[in-house]
């Protein structure tokens, strides 16, 4: 039986986000990328997890963000 391990996801904040990249490059399973916040499609960027599913909670994202702007959050099991 596979057991399930307890997965974390990120969390990013936009207040502290400024859209540098650095979390996007170090995602191995590419399940970030950058996107305007707000109503328009423009302005500045933020980092977004788009794919929840096939996020590791590896946290190489958080690890690597210079500005502290993602914290692993405990998903319930
Ligand atoms: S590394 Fe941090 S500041 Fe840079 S895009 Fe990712 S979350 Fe934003
Ligand atoms: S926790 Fe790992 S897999 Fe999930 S977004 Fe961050 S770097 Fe990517």
């Amino acid at each position: 039986m596979k057991s399930r391990m307890p997965r974390a996801l990120p969390v990013i904040d936009p207040q502290r986000c400024t859209g540098c990249g650095r979390c996007i490059s170090a995602c191995p399973p590419h399940v970030l990328w950058l996107e305007v916040q707000g109503p328009h499609d423009w302005g500045p960027k933020c980092s977004t997890l788009h794919d929840e599913a096939h996020c590791t909670g590896c946290a190489k994202c958080a690890v690597v963000c210079p500005f502290d702007a993602i914290e692993m959050v405990r998903q319930p099991a």
